[in-house]
Parts: C-alpha cells; structure tokens; sequence
C-alpha cells in the first residue's frame, strides 16, 4: 500500500519557474569566426539581459579596452588581483594574474593580500571567493548579470521546501545535503546548517564517501548529472538514485522510492555540458579514429560512458598539456577554453566535440568593457559590482566549505 505524506509546504501554492539563465543560455552560438569580441555595443545586440554601463564603453574597440585595463593595473599594482576562469573567453583571461577552475581560484582570492579581488567568472565563484576571503577584501564582479544557469536551477526557495518535505517522508531522517561548488551561498549555507558538505567535480567521489559515513542518504544539488555520475562511479545502481523535480509534488517520486534511494538528485543541469551527445562521439571517432575523447562530469552518463577519460576542467588541462605530440583529443566542455587548449597545444589535435560553436553564455557576458568600467571605477575611488553575502550565510557557507578541506 502507498504511504501518504501530508506535505504543507509552500511549493504546493508556488510557481517555480525556469531561470532566465537557462533560456537565454544558447544566445551567443556561433560561428568561430564571430566568437572574437566586439566592441560592446555589438554584442548588445544579442537579445539577452545585460547589466547597463556607461556609455563611454559601448563602443570601445578591445585595443583601446586594453590600455584601459592596462592602465588601471598599472595604477593599481598590487592592491588589485584580477581572477580568470577558464571559460572566460580569450580577451578577459589574458589579463588574469590567475587562471583556474573555481575552486581553485576561490582558494587564491582566500590566500591574497590584494585589496580588490576581481573575479572574472559567474555568481557563485564570486561569492564563494567572498566567503572564504578575508573582511578587508573586496570582491567584484565585472558584470552582475554573469549567473549560473545551473546554479539558477536551485533556488532557496524551493531547496528549502524540499529539504523539508524530504524529512517529513523519510521516516528515520537519515539524509546529508551534499551542494556543488556550482551553487549560490544560501545553499552551501543549507549544508553547512544541516551537517553536510560542498564538493567539486574532482573530489566529488571522496565527499559522497565522507557523506556515506555520516547519513544513509544524499540530497545532492544542483546538478543531477555530476551526482549520478559519481553515483555510478561508486557502484551504486541507478535505481537507488531518484531525481527530485521541484516542479512536482513531492519531487515527483514515491516515499517507497525515496527511502529505497541513496542518493537523490536535484534536477539542475549545466547548459553547456548537457549539449554533448553520443551522436558527437561517434563523430569524432568516425574522423579520427584514435581520438580520445575526454568530457566533464557534467555531460549526461551516457556521454560519460562513451567517453574514454571524464574528469574536472584541471583534469582536461592536465593531460591536454601531459599528452603526447601527435595524438587527438576530442573535448567534451565549454568552447572557450577547448580553443584554447588547442592553440597552447599545437603539435596536437584538440578540437570540442559539438561543432556549434556555443560558449557559456553567462560567463560570456563578462566582456572586457565591464572589466575596463569595474577597474576605472577603482581608480576613481569608486567600487562597482562588490559582492556581498550576509553573515550568517557566509558563516554557514564556510562550514561546509571548510569540511571539503577535511576530505
Ligand atoms: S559552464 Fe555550466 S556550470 Fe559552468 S558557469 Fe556555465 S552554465 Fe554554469
């Protein structure tokens, strides 16, 4: 016979809706020749939300962006620390003083004595490097409108709801909360609250391991396909894993399901990895039929299992950079930084896996006028863009941050 739960929570009166991230998320595919920046007034032109800028800034050609940035770098010295992500695109990452995945420029914005910390990636990075930072630091982020489609998936709102609803069903309360690096601060905050962790997509199996010592159970955010697939890496079959849709009642699953399940999966995705298909692989392999094919965690299971290698953005850089001359390399993850992979590697065949050319399109919206306004703006005593995140999140945050560290 079905249990019957009686769940009160406000998910039952409310709308939950796709973020705005994720429709606009294939606004700037291309072609390569288009992918080049512009100056800014041109890539207005895309139909998506932008963060308003003065002026003096849209029509600026990159050169003269440049000695802007230039400029203000020099003025500035080592007051300023400028941060890249590697999906950035090629005229913002090359005036990072560091280039990394999130994690690790997190950790560099923590251990910096640079005044103004300015994070040219999305959200959620920003904040984390907020959180980790110390109190004298200030944060910015050169365009506001630069989210997370993916971490946009998983609002408080409705995390908050389920997290209730789910220890309502679960009889014996066995569940940790265990949220990607890829999420906003509220819900690292819901973990550092409720005794769990954060992970990133390297040390995703350790954390579900550390996980599994403490709790019968994982709710895992937001990304549904990083989480299965370090569900399957760990042996654990699909059907003790059960996706929670946030727009069904009760995620959409049974109560048997739910206690039957070891790890419950929030349905988030990231657009740019979730292109990737089978269908590409076998491209790839009919043209070069010693291509290794290496994808993020990111990409659906069954991409990862046509794969030959998955692993983090470092892990790709790293045996991009370790393999040898001569061989070919079919990437499965964000265009930007598989280009340019492929030109610091010449005497190799790297090239991505999906034809079409479509960059991150949040991480996309940090052209080089936002970066030349946030630094003009320092110089000028100003400070545009500061990221703050309110102190009990950020102490909470840093609880489940800093139990990663334990791992
Ligand atoms: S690549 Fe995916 S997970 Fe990363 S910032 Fe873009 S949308 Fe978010």
């Amino acid at each position: 016979m079905k249990q019957i739960v009686d769940l009160t929570s406000r998910r039952n009166f409310k709308k939950t809706t796709l973020p705005l991230t994720e429709i606009e998320h294939v606004a700037f595919c291309k072609t390569e020749d288009e992918l080049p920046a512009q100056p800014l007034i041109d890539e207005l032109k895309v139909n998506i939300k932008w963060q308003e800028i003065p002026v003096e800034y849209l029509r600026l050609t990159v050169k003269e962006l440049d000695s802007r940035i230039d400029r203000a770098r020099l003025s500035l010295g080592d007051r300023l620390m400028i941060l890249g992500h590697h999906y950035q695109r090629d005229e913002v990452i090359k005036h990072a003083d560091v280039r990394g995945d999130s994690y690790l420029l997190s950790k560099t914005a923590a251990n910096s004595k640079a005044d103004y910390i300015v994070f040219c990636g999305v959200h959620f990075m920003a904040e984390t490097a907020r959180v980790l930072g110390s109190e004298n630091q200030t944060i910015i982020l050169p365009n506001i409108t630069a989210g997370c489609s993916m971490a946009d998936m998983a609002p408080i709102d409705d995390v908050l709801d389920a997290w209730d609803d789910l220890t309502k069903i679960l009889k014996d309360q066995s569940i940790i909360p265990v949220t990607y690096m890829n999420s906003a601060a509220e819900i690292k905050a819901l973990c550092g609250r409720n005794g769990g962790i954060v992970c990133t997509s390297s040390n995703a199996q350790n954390v579900f391991k550390w996980a599994f010592t403490k709790s019968k159970r994982i709710l895992f955010l937001p990304d549904q396909h990083l989480g299965r697939n370090t569900g399957l890496k760990m042996g654990i079959p699909e059907e003790n894993m059960v996706l929670w849709n946030p727009f069904k009642r009760m995620g959409g699953n049974s109560v048997e399901e739910y206690n039957k399940a070891k790890v419950i999966l929030w349905r988030g995705h990231c657009s740019v990895h979730t292109r990737f298909t089978v269908g590409h692989i076998e491209m790839a392999r009919h043209r070069f039929p010693d291509v290794k094919v290496i994808v993020h965690p990111e990409c659906t299971k069954e991409v990862v299992a046509a794969s030959d290698i998955n692993g983090s953005t470092e892990v790709i850089r790293k045996k991009i950079e370790q393999a040898p001359s001569g061989t070919s390399w079919a990437i499965g993850t964000e265009i930007s930084f598989v280009n340019r992979l492929a030109k610091e590697n010449p005497s190799k065949n790297v090239f991505c896996l999906d034809p079409v050319v479509c960059p991150c399109s949040t991480m996309y919206r940090i052209h080089p006028a936002y970066l030349a306004w946030v630094l003009d703006a320092l110089i000028a005593g100003v400070v545009v863009n500061e990221i703050k995140v309110e102190p009990e999140i950020a102490e909470y945050s840093r609880i489940a941050l800093e139990a990663m560290l334990t791992v």
